[in-house]
């Protein structure tokens, strides 16, 4: 079956140019120019991915996200027009995956989609025998099919970064990671201001986790080093 696109996005031009590229890339393209009926739409429709417009007519793009991840796991590409926006996403403390800014290239976004769908079609046939799965002690379980993490047997409501910065914890309990490896194995093309995407990921991790049991932080940080995995043995 085809893989289904869906882009919510008000300004036909740009609909147009990005469905023109991503059909002639095989996929299925489906439309929205309102946010309002996109939640009701993804209940009982399936899509892989979604391109978001931030200035909705009705609604503010991120806030729209924010309610997609509370239900699904879908990956969500942002098309920001302001750069006050894009400060917002970089941080992605909305749960987005990748954003494009606007005037932009539709190959380079099509090349983005595809980057994105490929990783999770990597993730949803990892092998069940590397799936570390519970760990002795571990309060941790990893569902590689579903892409989901339980801590102390609680759903943590992670964005896909966040969920694969904390698989590559949970794997290597005790190693050290620097940025700059961990943005190597987790993001698909290295951001300008890498520190500090993943230091607001691991930020975003650490308070999410807390969420599930007050005071507890598995993440240590070495200064000057990176950031590693309490081990439990
Ligand atoms: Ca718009």
């Amino acid at each position: 079956m085809n893989q289904r696109i869906l882009i919510v996005e008000d300004e036909p031009a740009i609909v147009d140019n990005i469905r023109y590229v991503l059909e002639s890339e095989g996929f299925t393209i489906i439309c929205h120019e309102v946010g309002k009926d996109v939640i009701s739409f993804l209940d009982s429709n399936h899509a892989d991915l979604i391109i978001l417009d931030i200035g909705l007519p009705d609604i503010n793009g991120m806030e729209l996200c924010k309610d997609i991840r509370k239900k699904h796991l879908i990956p969500i590409i942002f098309l920001t027009a302001r750069s006050d926006e894009i400060d917002r996403v970089v941080g992605l403390e909305i749960g987005a995956d990748d954003y494009v800014t606007k005037p932009f290239s539709p190959r380079e976004l099509a090349a983005r989609v595809k980057a994105i769908l490929r990783r999770t079609e990597t993730f949803r046939h990892f092998p069940a025998a590397e799936n570390p799965g519970q760990t002795a002690g571990s309060p941790f379980n990893v569902d590689e099919i579903r892409c989901r993490i339980t801590c102390f047997s609680k759903i943590v409501d992670l964005s896909r970064y966040e969920y694969l910065l904390l698989k590559t914890f949970i794997k290597k309990p005790g190693r050290v990671f620097s940025r700059d490896i961990l943005m190597d194995m987790v993001w698909d093309e290295p951001e300008s201001s890498m520190d500090r995407t993943v230091d607001a990921h691991i930020k975003n991790i650490r308070a999410k986790l807390k969420k599930i049991k007050s005071g507890f932080d598995p993440i240590v940080t070495h200064r000057g080093m990176g950031y590693s995995f309490k081990e439990y043995l």
